[in-house]
Order: structure tokens, then sequence, then C-alpha cells
């Protein structure tokens, strides 16, 4: 049983403060004296993929090698329907996967409505590795990721089917993510909820950074529908002379604000991940909380000295933190509602 222990965010800014230098709290861009290798990922399911992170980050490995491994735990989990194998069909019973992968030095690869394979986010590093591309999508990905050797399979359980056809029965479409509501399940394993995803980044001892983040997306979308998480600098963002940002929620929302790169370079201009965490949500607030008052879209940031921030919308967005200390702790996000 995980030890889960929650506190409001603002007592982690305030306990990472405290285990961090003062001059690299106020101002994340100055090298720091002491760094301290941290993981952080979005929603309950991050426990278990910080852990596999940390697995490989605890012992000096690579930054990159850690947010890929802790991304295939809930790409691989068939209680997860939000992200990978398991996930929620969009409109059609098709299951399209979305990733990204960036590394602290702007090395990034991501795969968008790619199909039948398990693993988008270490397919996403392919793309990144072998190819001078970024983004591969649908089809294309599909055949780069069985060039590369990737197994094809079924990912549709016969449990998200039997979601899928109930769903079908109204066939409401309402692309709109609240599922915080406690009904729905979001981000719990084995959770009803209609989207959420995967998104986790580490920082090292020598302050290199990188980032992952997978998702199946919003259920029940038009075939084809690309969300936020394999758009660098929507749904991910990471640059080693600051610090990373991750999203989930409405993708489309945080894309029309570029969200990760706003709430990074927000940290850029001297705002701890906290501030611009909220900065960001703040701003996708005031320009689009009028067209749907259920909106959700939440950040969570991590400084290359390894303070974390988070901010939500509405309530009940959580977020792990893994570090030397604990490697278990999770977190209920501040909301603006
Ligand atoms: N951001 C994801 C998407 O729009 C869904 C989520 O994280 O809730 O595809």
């Amino acid at each position: 049983m995980t030890d889960r222990r929650r506190f409001l965010a603002a007592s982690l800014a305030a306990t990472a403060a405290a285990t961090l230098p003062r001059d690299t709290h106020a101002s994340p861009t100055k090298p720091a004296g002491r760094l301290r290798p941290r993981v952080v990922s979005t929603w309950d399911f991050g426990v278990a993929a910080n852990k596999a992170a940390w697995q490989i980050l605890g012992k000096g490995g690579s930054v990159l090698d850690a947010v890929e491994a802790g991304a295939r735990v809930p790409e691989a989990d068939p209680n997860n329907h939000s992200v990978g194998r398991a996930g929620y069909p969009d409109r059609d019973g098709r299951l399209t996967l979305d990733a990204s992968i960036m590394d602290g030095n702007g090395d990034c690869g991501a795969v968008a409505a790619i199909e039948h394979i398990a693993h988008p986010i270490s397919v996403a590093r392919r793309v990144m590795e072998k190819t001078p591309h970024v983004l591969l999508v649908g089809d294309g990905a599909l055949q780069f990721a069985l060039e590369q050797d990737f197994p094809k399979e079924d990912l549709l359980t016969p449990e998200s089917e039997q979601a899928w056809k109930e769903w079908l029965k109204k066939s409401e479409y309402k692309p709109s993510a609240n599922s915080e509501n406690k009904t729905y399940g979001a981000g719990k394993p084995g959770g009803a909820g209609n989207h959420d995803t995967l998104g986790l980044l580490a920082v090292d001892a020598q302050g290199r950074l990188a980032g992952a983040c997978t998702t199946s997306g919003m259920a029940w979308k038009l075939h084809g529908r690309v969300g936020d998480s394999p758009i660098i600098g929507a749904g991910l963002y990471v640059d080693n002379e600051v610090g990373g940002a991750t999203s989930t929620g409405v993708g489309e929302e945080v894309i029309r604000t570029a969200g990760s790169f706003l709430v990074v370079e927000l940290m850029r201009q001297g705002r701890s991940p906290q501030q611009a965490c909220e900065e960001a949500v703040k701003r996708i607030m005031r320009r689009r909380m009028k067209m749907d008052k259920d909106l959700q879209v939440g950040f969570l940031a991590l400084s290359r000295a390894g303070e974390v921030g988070a901010y939500a919308i509405q309530k009940g967005f959580t977020y792990a933190v893994c570090d030397a200390g604990k490697q278990d702790t999770l977190f209920d996000s501040v909301s603006a509602l």
C-alpha cells in the first residue's frame, strides 16, 4: 500500500525551499551550489512511475533513461484507461496514443495518434535519437516503430471496448475534461476518468533535466485528434538553464497557450515553479473559462534546483514527488476554484 501523504502544494514549496539553497529558490537560472536529484509526475499513477524512474536516477543513471522508464509504467498498466495499453479509444473505437520526450539540451522526439504500439514513449525517444525529425504521426509513426522492431499489438482491452460501447449508446461528444469529479476516478489506477496524462520531469545531481509525457488523450475523441502531450512546448518543455514543465487537462487549451513553454519562460524570468504554474493557469482561465466552466487544465513544474510547483483550475489534480528522502509522496495541487 502506498504511503499516501497529502499536503497542500504550498507546504511542499516550503519543504523544498527549506532543503534547497536560498539563492537557487529565488533565481532558478543561476547555477545552484548543491543540486538535488528529484522526480515529479502527474496524478496518483505518478507514484509508481516515479519509483521506476528513481531506480535509475537514484543510482546516478541517465535522466533520460529515468523519465522513459517512468513513463513506461502507466503505459503498461492494464487498469489505467488514459495512458498506453487499455486506454479508452476514440469515437470510432480506435485506440490512438500520443507521447513526447525531451532533454534539457533541447533534444526531443514525439509520436502522435500512433496505434498498436504499447510504449509510445520509447518510439518518441527513437524519433529523437534515430531521425532528424521531432514528430511522427499516425501511420508514419507506426511504420517507423515497426522498422525499429517494436511489436504490433492489439491494445484495446475488453474492458475499454465495453466502456466505448456504453458511450456509443448516447454518443455524447463533449471533449471537456472534468473528471476530477470523483465519480469518474480521475488519475486513479483503475479509475474510469475520460482523460489524464502521465507527465514526468526529472533532474539529476548535475542539474540536467529531462521530461516525458504520455497519454491516450481524450476518450471518445474524433479520430485523428491530437492533444497537447506530443506537442513540444505544449504538453512538455524542458530547459537545463531553467527547469521543466508538463501539463494535463484539456489539451486544446494547453496548445493554444503553448502552456509548458510558457511556464518555463515565466520561470526563466524569475518566477518560482509555483508562481509560473499559477500564472499560466490563470491566463487560460481569463481567456477560456467563459466558454466552459468545467474546464480543467493543470501544470506541474520542476526547477533545475529541484523546486516543485503545481496548479490547476479545478480541484482534484494530484502529483507525485520522489527523491532520496522519500519515493512515494503524493500531493494535492492547489487549484484556482
Ligand atoms: N492533456 C490530455 C489531452 O488533451 C488529456 C489529459 O491530460 O487529461 O490529450
